[in-house]
Formats: C-alpha cells, sequence, structure tokens
C-alpha cells in the first residue's frame, strides 16, 4: 500500500488545489457556504482528510438555482447560436483533455480507484460527452408534419431546452458522470445546478473552474457540493427547477420522485443493478472467464451495471468458478496512486461496513466464499475481491445490490430457464451474454428485461449508446440520442395558410 503521503505523488497542481478549502460554483463565482459550514473529503485509500469543501444546503441551492434561473431566462446561453454553444461544449472535453493528469489523480485520491484507469477510462471517456454532445447542438431539430390537405395548415415541432435542471450524482464514477448529465444539457440550452455527491466533489469543482476558461457563461453551470439529505433534497423539491435528473441509489431514486411532486418537475433516473452475466458451454471460456471477472470487479465492483449475478451453464460451472476464482485472487490491492494497484479501497467507511454486511449475510444464509470474503488490510477501505457458490436465487447476495466487489456464481442448465432466472430481478440495467453461438446470443437479448445487453464483452461505453434501466434500475435513457429528449420540450406550432 501507498506509504507515501499525497504531497510526494502529486503534481504541483493538485498539490495547490488540495492546499486550502473548496469553494461552490454560484453564478460564475467561487463562494463559501452560506452557513460556512464545510464538509472533509477523505482519501479512502488511508482514511485521512484530503481537504475541506464548502457545505452546500437549501440556502446554497436557492442562490444556485436562482442564479440558473436567471441565466436561462435572460442570459447568453439561450441566444447564443447553436454553432458557438457546440464549440463551448467541444472545448470544455478539449480541457479535460488538456488536464488528464490533474483530473485523474484528483479521482484516485478522492475515490480510491487506480489512477491508471481515471486516467484511460473516466477522463477519457468524460471529455468525450463533451465532444460527442458539442457535435449535437447544431443538430438538435424539430420535423414538419403533413397532417392537413396541401394548403391549409403548416404545421411544425421545435425541440426546445427544459430549463433549469438539478442534476444529483454518485461517487463511483464523479467526473464522468458529470459528464453524462453535464454534456447533453449544456448543448440543448439548458442551466444547471450540478450536486456532486458528498464523497467526492473534487474533480466536479476542478471541472467548474475549466467551464469558465471553456467561456460557459455565469450562473449556466452552478456546482454546489454538499449532503443528499440536506442539498440534494432541495434540489429535488424546488419549485423553480424544471427537472431533476438522478444518478443513484433505487432508495434514493423513490425520495427524488416524491420530491419532484411538487412542482410536478420533470425526472429522469439511473438507479440501481442486479444484472445477470451468462455464460454458455460453447462460449471463448477464456474470454469469458476474463469478461466475467472484470465485469464484477472493475471499479471494485461498484458499478450499477457489474455483473454481479454470474450464471455459468453446468458442463463449464467449476472451470469458469475457478478461472474467476483465479483472477479475483491475482488482483493486486492498494492505494490508487500506486502504480502496481489494480483494485483501490472502496470510497468509504460506510461502504466498507455495507459490503461487509452482504458477505456476512452471504455466508449466514449457507453460500461458499471460494475466494475473498473479507476487508483487506487495516488501514483504508480495502475489501478481499469474493466469488460466492452454492447459493440459493432467494438469498440476500443474489438479490440485493452490494456495489463492491462480490459475485454470484450459480449453474443453469438451458434456454428459457436462464432467461426467467436473469429476469427475477426488480431490476433490469444491464446483462451479458458469452456464446458463440450468434443466433442464441440475440435470441436470449430479446427475452432479457435489460437496458443494455452485452454479447461476449461487458462494460462497453461509448457517448453514443443509450444507457439506462428498465423496471427499478430507473426512467430515461442517459447518452445517445435519447437523452437530448431529456433536456428538451416539443413545441408544436400550427399555423392556418
Ligand atoms: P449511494 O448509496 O451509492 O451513496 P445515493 O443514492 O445515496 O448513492 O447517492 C447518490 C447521490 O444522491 C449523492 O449525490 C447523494 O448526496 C444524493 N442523495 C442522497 N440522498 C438524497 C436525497 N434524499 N435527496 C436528494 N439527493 C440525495
Amino acid at each position: 500500500m501507498c506509504a507515501l503521503a499525497v504531497e510526494e505523488v502529486v503534481q504541483e497542481s493538485v498539490r495547490r488545489f488540495l492546499s486550502k478549502p473548496r469553494k461552490m460554483l454560484i453564478d460564475g463565482h467561487w463562494v463559501d457556504a452560506a452557513s460556512g459550514k464545510t464538509i472533509a473529503v477523505y482519501n479512502p485509500a488511508t482514511g485521512e482528510v484530503l481537504v475541506q469543501v464548502a457545505e452546500g444546503d437549501s440556502e446554497d441551492i436557492e442562490r444556485a438555482v436562482r442564479a440558473a434561473r436567471r441565466a436561462f431566462e435572460s442570459g447568453p446561453w439561450h441566444r447564443m447560436t447553436p454553432s458557438e454553444r457546440g464549440r463551448i461544449v467541444w472545448r470544455i472535453g478539449e480541457l479535460i483533455d488538456e488536464h488528464a493528469q490533474e483530473f485523474s489523480e484528483l479521482e484516485s485520491l478522492d475515490n480510491g480507484k487506480p489512477l491508471k484507469i481515471a486516467r484511460i477510462a473516466d477522463i477519457p471517456l468524460a471529455s468525450d460527452q463533451f465532444r460527442y454532445y458539442g457535435g449535437w447542438a447544431t443538430k438538435i431539430l424539430g420535423n414538419t408534419i403533413p397532417f392537413s390537405g396541401a394548403g391549409e395548415f403548416h404545421a411544425y415541432t421545435l425541440r426546445e431546452p427544459v430549463g433549469v435542471i438539478g442534476q444529483i450524482i454518485p461517487w463511483n464514477f464523479p467526473l464522468l458522470m458529470a459528464a453524462w448529465k453535464l454534456a447533453p444539457a449544456l448543448a440543448a440550452g439548458c442551466c444547471v445546478v450540478l450536486k456532486p455527491a458528498e464523497q467526492t466533489p473534487l474533480t466536479c469543482l476542478y471541472l467548474g473552474e475549466l467551464l469558465q476558461q471553456a467561456g460557459v457563461p455565469d450562473g449556466v453551470v452552478n456546482i454546489v457540493p454538499g449532503f443528499g439529505e440536506t442539498a440534494g433534497a432541495a434540489l429535488a423539491a424546488h419549485p423553480d427547477v424544471d427537472k431533476v435528473a438522478f444518478t443513484g441509489s433505487t432508495e434514493v431514486g423513490r425520495l427524488i420522485v416524491q420530491a419532484a411532486t411538487g412542482n410536478l418537475k420533470k425526472v429522469s433516473l439511473e438507479l440501481g443493478g442486479k444484472s445477470p452475466n451468462i455464460v454458455f458451454a460453447d462460449a471463448d471460456v477464456e474470454s469469458a472467464i476474463d469478461g466475467a471477472s472484470d465485469a464484477i470487479f472493475f471499479n471494485h465492483g461498484q458499478c450499477c451495471c457489474a455483473g454481479s449475478r454470474l450464471y455459468i451453464e453446468k458442463s463449464i460451472f467449476d472451470k469458469v468458478v475457478e478461472g474467476v476464482a483465479e483472477n479475483a485472487q491475482e488482483i493486486q490491492l492498494g492505494a490508487g496512486m500506486d502504480a502496481s494497484t489494480q483494485m483501490g479501497p472502496l470510497v468509504s467507511q460506510e461502504q466498507l461496513e455495507r459490503v461487509s454486511s452482504y458477505a456476512e449475510a452471504g455466508l449466514a444464509e449457507g453460500a461458499e466464499a471460494i475466494c475473498g470474503g473479507r476487508r483487506f488490510g487495516d488501514r483504508g477501505y480495502f475489501f478481499e475481491p469474493t466469488v460466492f457458490i452454492n447459493t440459493k436465487p432467494d438469498m440476500k447476495v443474489m438479490r440485493e445490490e452490494i456495489f463492491g466487489p462480490v459475485v454470484t456464481a450459480a449453474p443453469f442448465s438451458d434456454l428459457d430457464e436462464i432467461a426467467a432466472q436473469a429476469n427475477d430481478t426488480p431490476y433490469g440495467l444491464a446483462a451479458g451474454i458469452w456464446t458463440k453461438d450468434v443466433a442464441k446470443g440475440h435470441r436470449l437479448a430479446q427475452k432479457l428485461r435489460a437496458g443494455t445487453v452485452w454479447i461476449n464483452c461487458y462494460n462497453v461505453f461509448d457517448a453514443s449508446l443509450p444507457f439506462g434501466g428498465y423496471k427499478q434500475s430507473g426512467w430515461g435513457r442517459e447518452m445517445g440520442h435519447e437523452v437530448i429528449e431529456l433536456y428538451t420540450e416539443t413545441k408544436t406550432v400550427c399555423l392556418k395558410l
């Protein structure tokens, strides 16, 4: 584990960033919380405080919403040509790339993920969102609708920005989740109040400085760090917010929906999952083993789409389980900033306790951990990659989202049986299928009630691919063209000629 102090492993600009309490961004100004309070942000590899961050609450949300409303109603964002707006959104992506090393270091320190993963995954995926949606700004179109006989009416639709958007994001991919939300909202011409997760506000605040450099006008993006029950709840309930976009747990998703009823604001939700990953005997077994391992262990299992239920055709069950367990045991745990680290700590003490209690429940209910099952070390929030066998469908570890590096493995014997088992969950975010029989893969893909189905791959993301959940995994889709619909209203204009 990393023996060096934070100051010794980061570059000068990051050291400076961490050297003083960070403020929040409201109306183009960096300000303290109205209450003057701050939140301690921890390094999950050591449990030590990295920096203090302004703790926003309902008063700060009020100021931020007012700024966003003013920017939306009268400000230049709305009046700017789509081409100019697109260029600014694109420029944000360029600036993220120019500062990729700083972002990676902050993300690794704050969230715990390995620096090299932040560098090759989180940061370039985030910058790509801005480039992709920069391109969309000029391509948000309505239709002409020839409903009448020739010459009687002229009717068409416009797609207009929804207005002021509250965006509430989680801690597992802090910058990337901000990018998923900000990039399409900005391209569509909306103004935003963004609340990062209390555990991981640093890269969002760093991004705030670049937004200003890119030319985003004051008030168009306001960033208010704070706790969910205070700042988050105030944003979700605010009567002058037109839409709330949330990513997080299904439990909090329900609270968001309730809070939104006051002014019936629009709601989109990207929630939890318990995704099945299905390996057929005719798969390329070696790549299925590696794919199944990545599906659960990537980002320490802290992915809403983690392949946490592994179903393996009976004849190859032992081989695949042994392969995944071997991979699990070879994973090098350590501080994210260590070059040799393959898996960092969980994000927080709370998360460590949560994952540990699920592992204990699995053992108490009769599952067998063929590897892992425990905390790793006694400093920081590390948890061993864990593979459970001898599971039953009604066990807690089979039904509930653990959000840690814990996979359950179960055998199956035919396609209809496995489709039913895979769908036996309140969630429907993602699924994986491993087979060389293309027809079988597509047939099963159609039977699975999930927003994304990966065949012979897992965790493949692109700004162009819509992502979101069936059932209790959410409302609406992020990315692709679909998300543009979430940030625009349709206006029908009908003229009698
Ligand atoms: P997790 O369980 O993974 O921490 P949460 O769903 O609790 O995920 O948190 C995701 C985001 O939702 C965070 O930004 C958090 O602060 C926020 N949040 C938590 N509770 C509420 C709430 N009652 N209202 C609005 N936002 C909330």
